[in-house]
């Protein structure tokens, strides 16, 4: 008989998640207290696919900055003072993971699962013919200050040997690969471009990656919220929902930002901070779309071709739960974006031509995800993926579903496990 498994979430890794359970003959149900699949932080991210991304946001020097920006609404990333309290546990770890050992550690674990899971939705490509507007350009990071684009080549160069491809361009080869950015060339020192990473829509993914799994044999329970996981001295018993109790041999905990309200009653506290980020989307005008993602490395803010639209993206904001829009925050990502690339000043003019989103980064205090085994031998983790849930989603879910169906991994699961936080 198949064992039965319950994943909770249905996000990018949830959804991911059950698709390659079901693929090792597990009997799978989601459950999901939205209406359907990819509605909460995996709905309007910024779309890029980068393994160039993969050193977590506490580099060496993170305390300074955050100082400086301190309660300032435009800068790129915001700590509200009203938030510290809760956050000291987990803002303590994280600045404590950003000594130069444990923050390149935590890259080049991130790296290693950047890539894994690149290749096997390369693979799902392959498989599923899903249409989630994947782009294979690469992404091009520009540097207004020559000591940014010294750095992250200094990091480039550093990751090479584990398989990230990069080339330094100057200002006229990068404009040359974006002509967008020919208005702003002038302010800027370089750029590097990544070409193994991409883009996508990870809405689209999520929604058309559902509707495979439903066809595999997946359930997905939509409007059904786990409020609480009841546990014996070694396992999950049941889970208790507004829709009544569910029980299953194995539970994967997938629940995004929201995955350490789950655990905490069971005494089980998971790193995890809900960072939040804002994105914007508007229709690009005919003959006035991005050949190549852009990331704006001194604002943090990336800007993404998706189909026939544009996506902008950014903005770090501690504020605990808060889920409300600023438009400030969001405002000031948008003058940031056109700033750099003031042609599609036209295609946001207007009123409702943008739509503002926001959402929450599930953000580990050291950077990489967390996944596989509990203290409880039938819960698993796929969760804390912040800033690079899209990146990592294929990867995190293989590699979760292997240790679910007790087979090796090919990525040493090690680096991405609950236990790395005792040590
Ligand atoms: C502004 C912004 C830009 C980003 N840009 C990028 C990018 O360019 N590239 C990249 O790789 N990543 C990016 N990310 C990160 C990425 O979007 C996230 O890491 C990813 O979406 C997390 O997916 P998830 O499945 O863990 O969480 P979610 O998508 O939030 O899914 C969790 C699901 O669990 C459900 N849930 C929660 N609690 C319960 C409960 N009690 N019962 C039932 N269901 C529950 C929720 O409803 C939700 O649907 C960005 C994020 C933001 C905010």
């Amino acid at each position: 008989m198949k064992r039965s498994a319950v994943v909770i979430g249905a996000g990018l890794l949830g959804t991911t998640t059950s698709w390659f359970l079901a693929q090792r003959d597990f009997d799978v149900t989601v459950v999901e207290r939205r209406a359907g699949p990819g509605l909460e932080t995996s709905f309007a991210n910024g779309g890029l696919l980068t393994p160039s991304e993969a050193d977590p946001w506490n580099a060496p020097g993170t305390f300074g900055h955050l100082l400086r920006w301190l309660g300032r609404e435009n800068s790129p990333l915001l700590l509200r003072p009203r938030a510290l309290p809760g956050m000291l546990r987990w803002g303590w770890r994280f600045l404590r993971a950003s000594r130069p050992q444990p923050h390149l550690r935590s890259t080049e674990a991130t790296l290693r699962l950047a890539l894994y899971s690149l290749a096997t939705l390369d693979a799902l490509d392959k498989q599923l013919a899903l249409d989630y507007q994947h782009l294979h350009r690469g992404t091009l990071k520009v540097f207004r200050e020559r000591r940014g684009l010294l750095d992250t080549q200094r990091l480039a160069e550093r990751l090479r040997p584990l398989g990230l491809d990069s080339r330094v361009l100057d200002r006229d080869a990068a404009v040359a690969l974006e002509p967008l950015l020919a208005d702003a060339a002038r302010d800027l020192v370089g750029a590097i471009h990544y070409p193994h990473d991409g883009s996508g829509d990870a809405y689209l993914f999520t929604a058309g990656l559902q509707r495979h799994a439903q066809a595999a044999g997946v359930r997905f329970q939509f409007d059904t919220e786990i409020d609480r996981l009841q546990a014996g001295a070694r396992s999950i018993q049941v889970l208790h929902s507004n829709r009544g109790d569910i029980r299953a041999d194995v539970y994967v905990l997938a629940a995004g930002s929201y995955s350490p309200k789950l655990t905490r009653p069971l005494r089980l506290a998971l790193p995890i901070y809900p960072v939040k980020g804002y994105s914007l989307t508007m229709q690009a005008a005919h003959g006035r779309q991005l050949q190549v993602p852009v990331v704006d490395f001194e604002q943090k803010i990336v800007i993404a071709p998706l189909g026939d639209r544009i996506r902008i993206a950014g903005t770090a904001e501690f504020n605990g739960y808060d889920t409300t829009a600023n438009t400030a925050r969001s405002t000031a990502c948008l003058q940031q974006a056109l700033a750099l690339l003031p042609k599609l000043a036209g295609d946001a003019a207007g009123e409702g031509k943008v739509t503002h989103w926001t959402g929450l980064r599930p953000m580990t205090c050291d950077g990489p995800p967390i996944l596989g085994a509990t203290p409880y031998e039938n819960l698993y983790l796929n969760t804390g993926h912040g800033p690079l849930g899209w990146t990592l989603c294929a990867g995190s879910a293989q590699l979760v579903a292997d240790l679910v169906a007790s087979r090796s991994p090919a990525v040493d699961p090690q680096d991405y496990s609950l236990a790395r936080f005792n040590s």
